[in-house]
């Protein structure tokens, strides 16, 4: 049987959806699953983990853990590997499976995949899918290794109900420290706002905003669905949206369950980041904008007008 190990995504404790994502799709295979959490405090989420789908969770808790670094991280994802003897190991689509996933590979001697939404097994061989040249081409790539380290994009599996599992914790040592770099301090967002990554509904705004003020109006629009705010490029580089709310090719990759996107013309490096999204819906006053041909709702008009009805009318449909 396919042992599968995924790396349990943490943030501040709390076990994140993609994990259970994951570990929903290690079952569908007939895999065997385990799980690896790595950081500090993490007492107390094993259930988490065990209800997550795994039936072995390997725990690194550790004060050295607090503040991620690769190496480290890295090292705690091969001890799991190794005794788990697993087959694949899987990271969610995270700055810590990007810088993570490639360490693992090298050192286990296995291939290495980034931002696959597909795989199939057939008697231990793997086939996956992943988009390649900003989604223009999918690609199907036959491995030729026995083992396999995947960063799966966001999105790409679903979590379904009663995927539970056992609790069968296995305490990993810490690893040693890394000393070719040492993290020191993490700096946070302070905005408060709520991150891209984790939202269900993401508004972003394009340079059909214009200025200043159609982004306050837009931002208000995102506070309204309590939505992740996200950009453009074009307001990026036009200094409007600060870098991490890019979503794109060079930005962020987003699946949210609703995206909306107004005043984007929908170049094809922007579709990269949200054409996963399950609902897209665009503002545009241009109806040929490009956007449209994947929006599964548009609205033709001037943002300026579209946007103040959209939120008097969500007002009235929460109220
Ligand atoms: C290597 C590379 C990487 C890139 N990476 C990214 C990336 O990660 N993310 C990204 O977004 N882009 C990226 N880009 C840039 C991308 O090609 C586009 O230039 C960018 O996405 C355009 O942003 P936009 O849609 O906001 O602006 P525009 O293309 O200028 O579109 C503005 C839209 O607003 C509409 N509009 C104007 N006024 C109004 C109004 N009053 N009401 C309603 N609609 C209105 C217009 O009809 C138009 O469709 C990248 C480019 C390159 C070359």
């Amino acid at each position: 049987m396919t042992k599968i190990l995924v790396v349990a995504d943490i943030k501040q404790g709390v076990l994140k959806g993609s994990t259970t994502e994951l570990l929903t799709k290690a079952g569908s295979l007939g895999a065997e699953k385990a799980v690896v959490a790595i950081g500090s405090n993490l007492a107390g989420l094993a259930p988490d983990l065990a209800s997550a789908g795994s039936d072995t969770q390997y725990i690194a808790d550790d004060p050295g853990l607090e503040l991620f670094s690769a190496g480290p991280y890295a090292s705690c994802v091969v001890d799991a590997a190794r005794q788990f003897e697993a087959d694949i190991i899987w990271f969610g689509f995270s700055e810590k499976g990007k810088a993570s996933a490639p360490r693992v590979a090298a050192r286990l001697g296995a291939a290495c995949a980034t931002e696959i939404t597909d795989i199939t097994i057939d008697q231990s061989h793997f086939e996956i899918i992943r988009p390649a040249i900003a989604n223009k081409v999918i690609q199907r790539v036959k491995v030729n290794t026995g083992q396999l380290v995947a960063v799966v994009r966001a999105g790409a599996f679903e979590a379904l109900e009663g995927n539970s599992g056992t609790e069968n914790v296995v305490q990993l040592s810490p690893p040693e420290p890394d000393l070719k770099a040492v993290i020191k301090k993490l700096l946070s967002d302070a905005s408060g706002e709520i991150d891209l990554a984790d939202a269900d509904i993401v508004v972003s705004v394009g340079r059909g905003a214009k200025d200043q003020g159609g982004v306050d109006l837009i931002k208000e629009l995102a506070a309204d669905l309590s939505a992740g705010f996200g950009s453009s490029r074009a307001m990026v580089d036009g200094g409007f949206m600060a870098h991490n709310k890019q979503v794109g090719q060079t930005g962020k990759i987003v699946a949210p369950s609703l995206y909306v996107a107004i005043g984007i013309s929908g170049a094809i490096q922007h579709l990269a980041g949200m054409n996963g999204s399950k609902v897209i819906l665009a503002v545009n006053k241009d109806s040929e904008a490009p956007i449209f041909n994947v929006a599964d709702y548009g609205i033709v008009g001037d943002l300026f007008e579209v946007v103040p009805i959209l939120r008097d009318e969500i007002k009235k449909v929460r109220a």
